[in-house]
């Protein structure tokens, strides 16, 4: 579950980690009043579950509470890549001596939690590691000893900080690695943290993602802030109540399989074939024809799809039942996408002959399917 800046920061501050002065507002109005309330120039900025809203136009400077309020009602008109705003973060603006990066999250060949951290913070650590890697400092945080106060005194000058900085930004990581311990944290990341002229360290951004594994245990959170864990658009919701694994893509095939694996092996094989997939829909094992009907309704939701494969190995999933809910799906609802479809296994003939009825041509193997529904999409654009 990722939390919005607003909602990692009100944790920050409950483990004592200092965040610039300021609130959220949902309206102008409420936006002048943070200002009023801060007494200084303002950053406001918009509160989505997306990095990068800087570039985006997201983040902006007012000097007054008038200009707060009328940014603010600029920013809350906008989507930021494709996400609406629905709430600013109205902030003390700071005055920056240096922008720090300061970040925990897994590292899964090490088994382990890495600190990351840099004096070069601002632009995205991405970048950061492509363009000057050698600015990125890194340590391993032992599972047993946990990460100790000495260690993240290093961190620091390892990042270049001296005198008072080193204990300052020590605690800093600390503090961090409280946050992450108590919470179940995948990611953290405060880029940047700022040093200001007077020499403070403030989180002027966070972003905290929670595995949601753990979230049985973490309801404190939940309840904290008032808002389902994950932010799902109508099809993913759709999805979860179905019982079905499903993942929107940036191509236009819709991949409609059973099982994981097949699933995976099918978005593979499209791409061998030069296409794109737009959806892995997992319809898991068994389904029957209603189950199918369903996830082909969702799949056509989605407005990239440009086409539908349907992959099925048939093995307590019957081939018949899936024919049945491929022609229920094309009779009551107005597909307008060409349909592919490759059925092996349990009763794959007479899963056949019900499509041969319908006039819905199938395939025998995956890589036919695959090439096929790529072509159709090429010849339609
Ligand atoms: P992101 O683009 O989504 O990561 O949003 P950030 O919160 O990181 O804001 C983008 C940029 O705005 C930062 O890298 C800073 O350069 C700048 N910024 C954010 N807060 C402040 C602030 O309080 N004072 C100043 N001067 N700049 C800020
Ligand atoms: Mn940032």
């Amino acid at each position: 579950m990722k939390l919005f800046e607003h909602e990692a920061k009100d944790i920050f501050r409950a483990f004592g980690m200092p965040t610039p002065p300021g609130g959220v507002a949902k309206t102008p109005e409420e936006a002048k009043k943070r200002a009023e309330e801060v007494g200084k120039p303002v950053v406001v900025k918009a509160q989505v579950l997306s990095g990068k809203r800087g570039k985006a136009g997201g983040v902006k400077f007012a000097d007054t509470p008038d200009e707060a309020a009328s940014i603010a009602k600029q920013i809350l008109a906008m989507r930021i890549n494709d996400l609406p705003v629905e709430a600013v973060l109205v902030e003390e603006k700071l005055d920056i001596q240096q922008e720090i990066y300061a970040g925990i999250t897994i590292d899964r060949n090490e088994r382990k939690y890495v600190v990351i951290g840099s004096a070069a913070g601002g632009m995205s650590i991405e970048e950061l590691a492509e363009e000057s890697p050698e600015k990125i400092i890194k340590m391993h945080i032992d599972p047993f000893l946990g990460f100790q106060a000495w260690e993240a005194r290093n961190m620091a000058i390892a990042m270049g900080f001296e005198g008072k900085a080193i204990n300052r930004l020590g605690s800093f990581f600390l503090k961090l690695w409280k946050i992450v311990e108590a919470h179940d944290v995948e990611l953290t990341e405060i880029n940047p943290l700022i040093l200001t002229k007077d020499g403070r360290f403030l989180a002027a951004d966070a972003r905290l993602n929670i595995d949601d594994n753990s979230l049985f245990r973490h309801k404190d959170i939940i309840e904290r802030i008032k808002r389902e864990p994950s932010e799902q658009n109508e099809r993913e919701r759709m999805a979860t109540e179905n019982d079905m694994a499903y993942v929107e893509l940036d191509g236009d095939i819709a991949c409609i399989c059973n099982g994981a694996g097949l699933t995976m092996a099918t978005l593979d094989a499209v791409s061998i074939y030069g296409g794109k997939a737009s959806t892995f829909l997992d319809l898991g094992g068994g389904a029957d024809a209603e189950r199918v009907e369903k996830g082909i309704e969702i799949a056509m939701m989605y407005p990239r799809v440009k086409a539908i494969l349907i992959n099925i190995m048939g093995g307590i999933t019957r081939c018949d039942e899936v024919a049945k809910g491929i022609v229920a799906a094309r009779d009551d609802r107005d597909i307008t996408v060409p349909l592919v479809i490759r059925m092996v296994g349990t009763n794959e003939e007479e899963g056949q002959e019900i499509l041969n009825k319908a006039g819905i041509p199938f395939l025998k193997t995956m890589e036919e399917a695959a090439s096929k529904v790529v072509e159709l999409v090429k010849e339609a654009a």
